[in-house]
């Protein structure tokens, strides 16, 4: 009992020294993302993301960001991080709706939520509860770290005057919104983002989608498939930051809350980013008669909006997952589509 003062006092520094190396502990991580080096606003809020978690941590986490001309698998993030050879990703859930179709949704779905809403379901509606409870059984945190806004419909060679004319056609489209053009006709594929422009070129295939004006003036498609159709399919892309599962829950306290945060805070940032370049890509692009600025005819949006919701119901009817996202993401925006209305909507009609 006489050591007892002592066992004490001496258990009390080993602990503070302990807390000291771990606070004191750097990191060197290393962040895959799927997007070629320089893509505007996609590499921007990978680099943006690792910037921020470097200064807001003093230092001690550094993260170095690769593009896929370094490690060779643009539409492989999922499992470089889920495996651990890469401890982050940068990349779009939907890419691997063939490893788990519950990841599919939180990207984006057809005729769904646009960002505002987005982000209230993430962030207050239950989403990233939803997020984290698909990726958990894939040892992957993940967060929305980036969103694109509306995405225009893509690029075409020919115009699209009913639905007869995209019947055959070959088009790079991710997602859910691919297999919907599958059942309207068309034949959706998915190509990493560094091989659009050649596919396009030689003819592999016919149209694509990609972002908006500022990202897809940048790859040229303008000069290739002159038709540029209005969005339907992504009404609001949220990107999102993968980490390794184990790696995440053995950091610090404050380096998890900064990385959170960080994801946070590049999530606002690419979103405004977004908006502001695609506002002066758009004007440069209305000035230039090469690009004729199309919307899908009415017939092809019925189809499509038929297929989607066919196409939900079967999604929801093969993952127990996918179902409670389907009918989260929904049970939301059933109620926060009046709420649009009557503001979004309304003032746009009157400004
Ligand atoms: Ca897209």
């Amino acid at each position: 009992m006489k050591h007892l003062p002592f066992i004490l006092v001496f258990s009390l520094l080993l602990f503070l020294s302990v807390i000291q190396a771990s606070s004191a502990q750097s990191y060197k991580w290393r962040l895959a993302m799927s997007w070629p080096e320089g893509t505007p606003m996609l590499h921007n809020a990978a680099a943006r993301f690792a910037g921020n978690v470097e200064k807001m941590s003093g230092g001690r986490m550094q993260i170095i960001v690769d593009a896929p001309g370094r490690h060779k698998a643009p539409l492989g993030i999922f499992d470089m991080v889920r495996s651990g050879a890469y401890e982050m990703g940068h990349t779009a859930s939907y890419y691997y709706k063939g490893k788990d179709p519950a990841t599919t949704f939180f990207t984006t779905t057809p005729f769904g939520m646009n960002p505002t809403e987005m982000n209230a379901w993430y962030y207050y509606g239950g989403g990233l509860e939803l997020l984290n409870k698909v990726y958990a059984r894939h040892n992957i945190v993940a967060f929305p770290a980036g969103n694109t806004h509306i995405q225009m419909g893509g690029w075409f060679r020919k115009e699209i005057n009913s639905l007869e004319d995209l019947k055959g056609l070959k088009m790079r489209i991710p997602g859910h919104a691919g297999e919907v053009v599958g059942k309207a006709g068309m034949k959706p594929v998915s190509i990493p983002p560094g091989e659009l422009y050649t596919s396009l070129e030689r003819g592999t295939i016919d149209a694509v989608e990609w972002v908006g004006p500022a990202n897809d003036v940048k790859m040229g498609f303008q000069k290739i498939a002159p038709y540029y159709y209005t969005g339907w399919h992504e009404p609001g892309a949220e990107l999102h930051v993968f980490i390794n599962k184990k790696e995440f829950d053995a950091l610090p306290e404050d380096l998890k809350a900064i990385i959170t945060i960080a994801a946070k805070e590049v999530s606002f940032d690419m979103l405004s980013e977004s908006f502001y370049r695609n506002v002066i890509a758009w004007k440069k692009m209305r000035e230039k008669s090469d690009i004729k600025i199309r919307s899908f005819p009415k017939d092809v949006l019925d189809a499509f909006r038929k297929a989607n919701k066919e196409l939900l119901i079967q999604a929801a009817g093969k993952s127990l997952l996918a179902k409670e996202v389907i009918q989260s993401q929904q049970i939301f925006l059933n109620k926060a589509k009046h709420w649009s209305q009557i503001t979004d909507a309304d003032y746009l009609q009157l400004r």
